[in-house]
Formats: structure tokens, C-alpha cells, sequence
């Protein structure tokens, strides 16, 4: 295991749900937990988080759909690292529905192999919030936990978890096997000509990406980076200076776009996606949606306070997500147009 979790720092492998997280403290936390746990829970669990619920994000489902054998190679290499008793795929119910023969005859083929692996269905955007994932694997309502303990502490029924992404997995099997070449996949999408999953090096900058894949629009435009919903909007100009983070998408808009309906879009996600524990997100989600639809012109002034209450106090990181497409939406583009 030692070997692995040195490659994987070598090679500086990190989330790709969207935390970044490197690979490698993931990896050294479980060992050291399964170390100190021989009277406790036992030995633990392999989550692949594979709930994929962002909108314009859908680079795990083009792995499951056509790199599924490095994917459970990774996940076979995390259950024997770690010695876990299990590994389950947390996966998006309508990525499973498409994909049943092919992934069920994976799992068989695994058990075969001697690992024990299991499909679960995950339905909303939150069952990919980590513990909301446990909460929700554990027959519970599907809602985050108060971190610490982490899931690598205790996670699913109170063991040691690791959990990783659908990409992060696939880059694991790419480590192991000596072939990782420092690319992620980019899902790029909106007002482009040629939308799709690119494999791409993490070191280009979002309009390097839209150049290599021959999607710079025509008409002037701005983009959202990281996540569809969550994710930072910047201009034009600051796209050849902007690598591209978290779950990796790339949303490109047409500056004449509706600024009103863009938000509503965003918002509106947020408010049915908020699980509804706090009340920061559920009540302010809510209001956000009202204010935009009650008003013709964007009530800024009367959104702000309650974007910073979000921030500050949600209890987890999609309430505090919602401030981060509105706000640098605000700053980055309509201030100065
Ligand atoms: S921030 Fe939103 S999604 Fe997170 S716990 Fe609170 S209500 Fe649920």
C-alpha cells in the first residue's frame, strides 16, 4: 500500500468530484484508521462516488460508459490496498438504468475475482455530498453529516471509508499501471459548436481548451468553470488566464444571454437540490428564487444579504456553493458590461 500511496503523491493524483483532495492524505488516513481500528469496526469500505448531478457535468458518465475497465480496476486496486471488506458504487440512478447489463455483468465478473462489489442508486445532487452519500447508502435521509469524524475516520456503519470520484479511480488504475499522463476530463458545453467530454493536460487554461477542441464562439461570450451550477463565471479576457477546477465542466455563454433567466436557472437548482437540514439554505435558496421572480429588474441589493447568511452559515458546501456563480456572474461579467 505504502508503494501506491507514494506513486499517487508522485504523480499529485486528486479529487475529481470537485474538493480536490489529494488521493494520497485520502489513502494514508484509511491506513492509519484500519491501523488503530484492529478491536474497533473492522476493516472498512471502497466507495466510488459516481451520483454525477451537476448540470452540464457528465464526464463520469462518458467513463462508465467507455473506460468502465480501468474504473474497476481502480476500485479493485483501492479494495486490495486497503484491505476493505466491500466496494460499493454510489452511481446515478439514470446512468445505472442505461448501463445495467454491462455494469452488473462487471460486478459479477469481480466477485469471481474474489471482491466483493455492490451497485446503489443515488437519486439527487446531495447524495454526492460524501456523508450524505453514507447517510444515504445506510437506509437514512439522504443529508450531510457533521464533519469530523471524517468518513475516513468512520465512515459507512462507523468503519474506516475511502471514497473516491469515478475520474479519480480511473487515474488510480492510470498510476498503477505506469501510464498517467497529467490530463482530466473536461466536460465542455453551451454556446459552442463541437459540446462533448475531452481528455485534455490539467495545465491549459479554459481558453486554450475551447481553442484545442474548436469551440470559441463567433459572438462575444463568458464561461463558467468547474461545475454547471457551482461553478465561477468569468470573461472573456480572463479565460486565457483561467485553468479549469473542480468537477471540470467548461459553460460557455453568449454574452447577449438573459442575466435574469440565467440566475433563475442556477437558483432554481439550488432550491430543489437543497436537502433542507438548514435553514440558511433552505429558507434562503427559497427566497432568492421569489425575489428573482418577483421583480423584472435583478433585485441585487436584495439578494446580497442573503447570498452572504448562505456563505457564512449553511451547513454544507451546497448552501455555500450558491453566493459563487451569482456573485462572480455580478462582478466578473455584468459590472462591466
Ligand atoms: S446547506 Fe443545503 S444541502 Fe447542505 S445541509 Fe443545509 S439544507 Fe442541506
Amino acid at each position: 500500500m505504502a508503494d501506491l500511496i507514494l506513486k499517487l503523491q508522485k504523480a499529485n493524483i486528486i479529487g475529481r468530484g470537485g474538493a480536490e483532495y489529494p488521493a494520497h492524505k485520502k489513502w494514508e488516513a484509511v491506513r492509519n484508521a484500519l491501523n488503530q481500528s484492529s478491536k474497533g469496526p473492522g476493516l472498512g469500505y471502497v466507495i466510488c462516488n459516481a451520483s454525477e448531478h451537476e448540470p452540464a457535468v457528465s464526464k463520469d458518465h462518458f467513463i462508465l460508459e467507455h473506460h468502465a475497465d480501468k474504473l474497476f480496476e481502480g476500485m479493485k486496486l483501492a479494495i486490495k490496498e486497503t484491505g476493505a471488506r466491500e466496494g460499493i458504487f454510489s452511481l446515478n440512478a439514470k446512468y445505472y438504468a442505461t448501463m445495467k447489463t454491462d455494469l452488473d455483468a462487471r460486478i459479477a465478473a469481480a466477485k469471481k475475482d474474489g471482491f466483493s462489489m455492490r451497485i446503489v442508486e443515488a437519486t439527487s445532487y446531495i447524495g454526492g455530498e460524501e456523508t450524505a452519500l453514507l447517510n444515504a447508502i445506510e437506509g437514512r435521509r439522504c443529508e450531510p453529516r457533521l464533519k469530523p469524524p471524517f468518513p475516513t475516520q468512520q465512515g459507512l456503519h462507523g468503519a474506516p471509508t475511502l471514497i473516491h470520484n469515478v475520474e479519480t479511480l480511473y487515474d488510480i488504475a492510470l498510476v498503477a499501471e505506469g501510464t498517467y499522463d497529467d490530463k482530466r476530463f473536461y466536460t465542455v458545453s453551451g454556446a459552442i459548436p463541437h459540446p462533448g467530454i475531452y481528455r485534455l493536460p490539467v495545465t491549459l487554461t479554459a481558453l486554450q481548451i475551447l481553442e484545442q477542441t474548436e469551440n470559441v464562439p463567433q459572438q462575444e461570450f463568458f464561461a463558467q468553470l468547474g461545475g454547471g451550477a457551482s461553478g465561477t463565471v468569468f470573461d472573456q479576457q480572463q479565460l486565457a488566464h483561467e485553468t479549469v477546477h473542480g468537477a471540470g465542466s467548461v459553460v460557455v455563454h453568449l454574452l447577449k444571454e438573459n442575466p435574469r433567466e440565467l440566475l433563475l436557472a442556477w437558483l432554481n437548482f439550488f432550491h430543489k437540490e437543497s436537502c433542507g437540514k438548514c435553514t440558511p439554505c433552505r429558507e434562503g435558496t427559497y427566497q432568492l428564487v421569489r425575489l428573482l421572480e418577483d421583480h423584472k429588474r435583478i433585485p441585487w441589493k436584495k439578494m446580497q444579504p442573503i447570498l452572504e447568511v448562505l456563505e457564512k452559515t449553511s451547513f454544507c458546501a451546497l448552501g455555500r456553493s450558491v453566493p459563487i456563480p451569482v456573485l462572480s456572474y455580478y462582478r466578473n461579467v455584468l459590472k462591466k458590461s
